[in-house]
């Protein structure tokens, strides 16, 4: 098994990635070997923006990859592992093949007024926000004119993003055994005059949202997970489901329901 660890530069986190490679090392007729380039099992060491950024670090090779999240912090919405566990991991690792899950993205491609396309994938979301100023954007669900938005933003999350920015704005929660895409507004305007749909809306998986910016100035900021693309000249932005998914080798179950209990409620009181 070829195998990386991407960890983040926190104390905390480097101190595990040690120890994780000091017990594999330790391990006897066991087949490791560490490669960064080309690895089969990717272990995400820190927090949930670390596993973010390490998807997109192998984001051109999901198919060959696994990812197991190991979280420095708390419990963690792509981390079955906590800091104290790495013994438990490693011999997981080393002896059970594990079960794949594997979990939806989203695709966001960009047309520019000079003709050219960009597509990324997000684990999380995309966004476009205006910081100064409304944002005036007109939104097309599967080619048909939905509304005109006005407000601050737009997000477009998966159902593992869900729990992220999305909740923040009062997006619901989705599971992840769902291949949709959410569509979630930041402030929007809605008086008499100008008005949107005003709530989250969900989107299925042959589906494609289109927002065109109305304001061609470049003010606005286009985001994908904790990543940004250029906003000057854009004169469209696709969002669907992606035809790739992310892959966990999981080796217990944690049940999703009860990650976001432990994330944004806590123990039961009485
Ligand atoms: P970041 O500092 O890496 O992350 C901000 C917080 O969001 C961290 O506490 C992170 O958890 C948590 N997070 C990331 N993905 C999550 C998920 N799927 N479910 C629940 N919590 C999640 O911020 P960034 O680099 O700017 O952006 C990375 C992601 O953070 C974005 O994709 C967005 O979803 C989220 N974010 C949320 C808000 C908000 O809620 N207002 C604002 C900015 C960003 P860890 O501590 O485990 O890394």
């Amino acid at each position: 098994m070829r195998l990386a660890i991407y960890s983040n530069n926190q104390k905390t986190s480097l101190e595990v990635t040690d120890q994780i490679r000091a017990a594999l090392m330790a391990a006897d007729n066991h087949e490791i070997i560490f490669d960064q380039i080309r690895p089969d099992v990717v272990i995400s060491v820190g927090g949930d923006g670390t596993l973010l950024a390490a998807f997109h670090e192998y984001s051109a090779q999901l198919t060959e990859i696994r990812f197991i999240g190991m979280h420095t912090g708390h419990l963690g919405f792509y981390s079955d592992w906590q800091k104290d566990e790495v013994q438990a991991l490693v011999a997981s690792l080393l002896n059970e093949p594990g079960k794949t899950v594997k979990y939806p993205l989203l695709e966001m491609v960009i047309k520019y007024s000079d003709g050219h396309t960009t597509r990324q994938l997000a684990l999380n979301e995309a966004a476009i926000k205006r910081p100064l100023g409304t944002l005036v954007a007109d939104v097309y669900i599967n080619g048909e004119l939905f509304e005109r938005f006005r407000g601050d933003g737009l997000t477009a999350a998966t159902p593992t993003g869900s729990t992220g920015y999305n909740k923040s704005i009062g997006g619901a929660v989705v599971h992840p055994s769902l291949a949709v895409i959410q569509l979630s507004e930041i402030a929007s305007l809605n008086n008499r005059v100008y008005r949107t749909l005003g709530s989250p809306l969900i989107v299925g998986p042959s589906e494609t949202i289109k927002i065109v910016p109305r304001r061609n100035d470049g003010k606005e900021i286009i985001t994908f997970d904790h990543l940004n693309q250029p906003s000057q000249n854009v004169e469209w932005i696709e969002l669907r489901v992606a035809t790739e998914k992310i892959a966990f080798t999981e080796y217990r179950h944690l049940e999703f329901w009860h990650r976001v209990k432990s994330s944004f409620i806590g123990p039961e009181v009485d």
